[in-house]
């Protein structure tokens, strides 16, 4: 997949929004989604993605939904930071084939990060259980701003 090119409405996170797949969500609101990464590359990788956008890749990306994107990230990773205290955390977003992405509808990953503890490689993490998940995510959501 391209840089350019038509919008998959059913690649696997637009599934998600229609509620076709299942996930494991952090928190939601009208307009972002975040949700754990099923193959994540630490303990604690959440996605976020917009619900209202078929954008791709960020150079598709509408400036007001990449505001809203952009805070939900900035949220999640607060939450994330307070919820499992790593050392350092890596906020990546790749477009195209050739930048990493493997789905097409825009998203940023959110990886938490130990000093002593490698990350897994980018689609090489295995599958993890919802069981696995649920507490971490209700552990980050717990951790959310309120304001
Ligand atoms: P990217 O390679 O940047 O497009 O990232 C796509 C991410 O989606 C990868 O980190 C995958 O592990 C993750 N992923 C793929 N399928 C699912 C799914 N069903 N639920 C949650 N995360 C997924």
């Amino acid at each position: 997949m391209s840089l350019t090119g038509p919008y998959d409405p059913d690649n696997i996170f637009a599934k998600i929004l229609r509620g076709e797949i299942p996930a494991v969500t952090v928190w939601e609101d009208d307009h972002v989604l975040a949700f754990m990464d099923v193959f994540p590359q630490s303990e604690g990788h959440v996605l976020v993605i917009s619900k209202t956008s078929r954008a791709r890749t960020l150079l598709e990306v509408e400036p007001d939904v990449l505001a809203r994107l952009t805070a939900a990230v900035h949220r999640t990773a607060r939450a994330v930071n307070r919820a499992l205290s790593p050392d350092g955390l890596s906020v990546m977003q790749f477009n195209g084939e050739a930048g990493g992405q493997t789905v097409f509808h825009l998203h940023v990953h959110i990886i938490p990060r130990w000093a002593d503890r490698p990350m897994k490689g980018h689609g090489h993490a295995p599958m993890a259980q919802t069981a696995a998940l649920r507490p971490l995510a209700d552990r980050i959501a717990a951790a959310l701003d309120r304001d």
